[in-house]
Order: C-alpha cells, then structure tokens, then sequence
C-alpha cells in the first residue's frame, strides 16, 4: 500500500525525498494544484535545514536558487544599528544559512522526487477531502477532474499547508488562521546590492516594520535580485492567500521617509515585480498531530509567523525526523509516537517564542526604551540582553551552532 504525503510543498517534497533515502520506494505525493508553478517570493533556509538537505544530497542545488549571507543586521526606523550577528558558515555552523526563492526550491524538490521515485510518484490535481481510518491503514480521499479518488495506505503524511483540510477534520473548531493584526506586503525586486551584499537587513519596531535580504550576486551593473518584507500593524489584510497581489503605490507611501544608508526602503517596494499583501496569522499547537496512520506535518502540523524565518526549515526537520523514524524505530506506531515527541513540543514552543517576537525581541525593546533613537544601543539594550535574546532562540529553534554542529546525523545507519 506504500505512503501517500497530501501536499507537494516544501514539507511534502523533502518528506518524499527522506523517505526515499531511508529505502522507501513506495511513496507518492497527491498535490491539489493542477501544475505546479514557482510560488512565492523568497524564504530562508537555516543551517539545519542546509544540514538535512545537504545529507539528502541536495545542497548544491538548492544552493542554486539564491545565496548564502553573512550577517544579519538589526536597525530601528532611524536606521540606528541595534544588533548584528554572522550567519551560516561565518557564525561558525558546518553548513550555511541560504536566502532562496520559495517556488525555486519547490521546483528543485520536485524534480527530485521525479527522478528518485520516478515521475507517477507526483500526482497533480488531487484535493484531499478526508482522510478516513482503518485498522493499519488509512485512506485519503481526493477530489480530482475525473471525481472522487480513494488511496488507501499504510500511512498518510497531511503536509497541506496553513489551510490543511486534515486537520480541520481533526479540529473542526479550530476556525482560520488567527491574525495579530500585523499586514506583510512580500516582493522581490532588482535594485543596487547593499551593504556587503550578503547581509540580510531587518528595520524597525513592533509597529512598522522592513526586512531585506539578496536572493543574488550583483550583476555587472550592480543589481541584485532582493526579496523584501514590509510590514506594518493595522493594515487591512484579512485573506489568508499566499498569491494575492495589491498595488504598490500606498505601500511605498507608508515607508516614504526610510531611506537608510545604503539602503532606500520606498526605492525597493517600488521596484517590486509584483507586491503580494498577507496576514501575519499562525495556529494555535496543537495536543495532537497522528490519529492512527495518519499523521500531519509542516504547516499543516505547526503554522508559525515567519519571524525567525523558521517555516521551511522545520517543515524540512519534520520531514526528516519522521522517515527516521520509521526506519529504525520497531513498528509504525513507535515511529509516529516517536516523531510526534521529537517534533511536536520543539515546533509548539517555536509557535510560542515567534509569538513574542522571536530573534526580533531586540527591535520591540528597542523602540519601547527609545521610541525617538539613540545614540549607542548599549545605553537602551545591555550587550548581555542582546546576546542572550538572539542565543536563546537559537537553541529554541535547534539550530545554535554548539549542538547543530555536533548532534548525530538523522540519516540512519541500516543493515
Ligand atoms: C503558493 C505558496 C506561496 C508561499 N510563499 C511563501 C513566501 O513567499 N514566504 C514564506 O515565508 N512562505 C511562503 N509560503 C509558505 C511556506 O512555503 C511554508 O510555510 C513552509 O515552506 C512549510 O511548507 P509546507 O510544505 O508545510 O506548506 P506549503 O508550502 O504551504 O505547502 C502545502 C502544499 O499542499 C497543497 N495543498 C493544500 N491543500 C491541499 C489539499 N486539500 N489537497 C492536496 N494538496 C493540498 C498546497 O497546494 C501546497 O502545495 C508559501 C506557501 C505556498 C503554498
């Protein structure tokens, strides 16, 4: 009967691939959309994910798909500096941070399980409906062009995303993704590199908000190809839709007088290919993820807001922990029991800590101690506190450098 992954996301993709590297051949991949096209603007993929997906023998092309950068960067609205850390290689890590194009890597991993598990293990244009329980197996039930399909199997893998319809079923009361009144305008646009032109920037407060980092090299002229984030609280989206596209012009308008050293903030939304507005919403963790052989994972399993630029990364974690699992562990029970404790409280407390800011705390403290800027951070934030902010959620999020650089690889030694 195999496994069937709902969902040919990130999650979906890299849980096929890591099947597929512990043994499993039998694993297909049911996706709604009918083709699958490069959504998205850019994501960061930490070094725990580079890790996974370096040992998935994947690295290098995904590393194809944007770059590695050096630094991150704090500044408050004033463009002030607050905090800055080296990233990736520089911060001592064996495997880099990497600033990529979301639909890019979508594309890499597909192609991927097209060549590892063979082309028919992609299945286009199902929608799950339902996923019912029998006694070792589980069925999923899609919707498709030619009506409803059933696929029984030993195990379903939910990886649908934020709007997941396996877990509504399991949490019907749940209702939609809760909002916190924040708005994020997401877009890439090709403008002169910045800074060292590796360093990814984050301006701002708890208000307002602009974060930019380089998915290229410069060019010959200078250009390079930079994803940016703005945001700011009060601003009207409501749509929980990744691919809703609004006009730029009030959003520059917004940002008007944040035109920082190196960096001109309205120069770069204007310069936007396209500006997609949405919600900064979440879900609440839930006590549960696998109902008999059905078990949820990535968003579908612990939607988090995209501070700490952490959803891809665990959704690849997941990915990885579970085919673990399932290979060493004595039956497919053990395994989801085992996956559940390795991931669940990890990603619930992740929820948590993104909730009150994540690595961004730094900014929120920053504006509360000095709304009108400061002359030295040190007399509003101690060197201590800001240490202590950006290693805490490191170690919450699993990727400090001391324990990612020395614990036990999760591809299993088998027979
Ligand atoms: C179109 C799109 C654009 C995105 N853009 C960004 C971005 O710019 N920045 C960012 O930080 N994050 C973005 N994300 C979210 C980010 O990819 C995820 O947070 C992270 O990668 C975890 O991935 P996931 O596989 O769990 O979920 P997702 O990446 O959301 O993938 C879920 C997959 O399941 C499919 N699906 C949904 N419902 C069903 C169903 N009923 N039956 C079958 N298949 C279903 C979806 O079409 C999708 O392919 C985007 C997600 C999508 C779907």
């Amino acid at each position: 009967m195999g496994i069937a992954i709902v969902g040919a996301g990130i999650g979906g993709l890299a849980a096929a691939l890591s099947l597929h590297a512990v043994g499993r051949t039998d694993v297909t991949v049911y996706e709604r959309a009918t083709a699958l096209r490069p959504l998205g603007v850019g994501i960061n993929l930490l070094p725990h994910a580079v890790r996974e997906l370096t040992e998935l023998g994947l690295a290098d092309r995904v590393a194809r798909c944007g770059i590695a950068p050096s630094t991150l960067t704090y500044v408050n609205r004033f463009g002030q500096p607050i905090w800055s850390e080296p990233r990736g290689r520089e911060a001592g890590y064996r495997w880099p941070q990497l600033s990529v194009h979301r639909g890019e890597v979508q594309m890499v991993l597909a192609d991927a399980v097209r060549e590892r598990l063979g082309l028919d293990a992609l299945r286009l244009g199902h929608r799950l409906i339902r996923v019912d329980q029998g006694a070792d197996a589980a069925t999923a039930v899609f919707a498709t062009a030619e009506g409803e399909a059933s696929v029984t199997a030993d195990l379903v893998v939910a990886a649908d995303g934020i709007h997941s319809a396996a877990r509504a079923a399991r949490y019907p009361d749940q209702g939609p993704p809760i909002w916190n009144g924040l708005t994020l305008w997401r877009g890439t646009a090709r403008v002169p590199a910045f800074l060292d032109g590796r360093t990814m920037v984050m301006a701002g407060d708890g208000e307002q908000k602009f974060v930019a980092y380089p998915l290229s090299g410069p060019d010959a002229s200078g250009l390079a190809r930079v994803n940016f984030i703005a945001e700011r609280r009060g601003a009207g989206a409501e749509t929980v839709d990744w691919n809703l596209s609004v006009d730029a012009a009030p959003i520059v308008e917004l940002f008007r007088d944040w035109r920082f050293e190196g960096l001109d903030v309205p120069g770069v939304i204007a310069a936007a290919d396209e500006l997609l507005e949405y919600p900064m919403v979440d879900r609440d963790p839930i006590p549960r993820w696998t109902f008999g052989r059905m078990t949820l994972l990535g968003d579908a399993a612990h939607a988090m807001y995209p501070n700490g630029s952490n959803g891809a990364s665990q959704a690849i974690l997941d990915a990885r922990t579970l085919a673990f699992h399932l290979a060493t562990a004595p039956s497919a029970d053990a395994a989801l029991a085992a996956y559940e404790e390795d991931r669940r409280p990890a990603t619930s407390a992740l929820i948590e800590s993104n909730r009150a800011q994540g690595p961004e705390r730094v900014m929120l403290l920053a504006h509360e101690r000095a709304p009108e800027g400061f002359a030295d951070v040190h007399d509003v934030i101690s060197a201590e506190e800001l240490t202590d902010i950006a290693a805490s959620y490191k170690r919450a999020a699993g990727f400090h450098p001391d324990v990612l650089n020395v614990r036990s690889s999760l591809t299993p030694v088998l027979p």
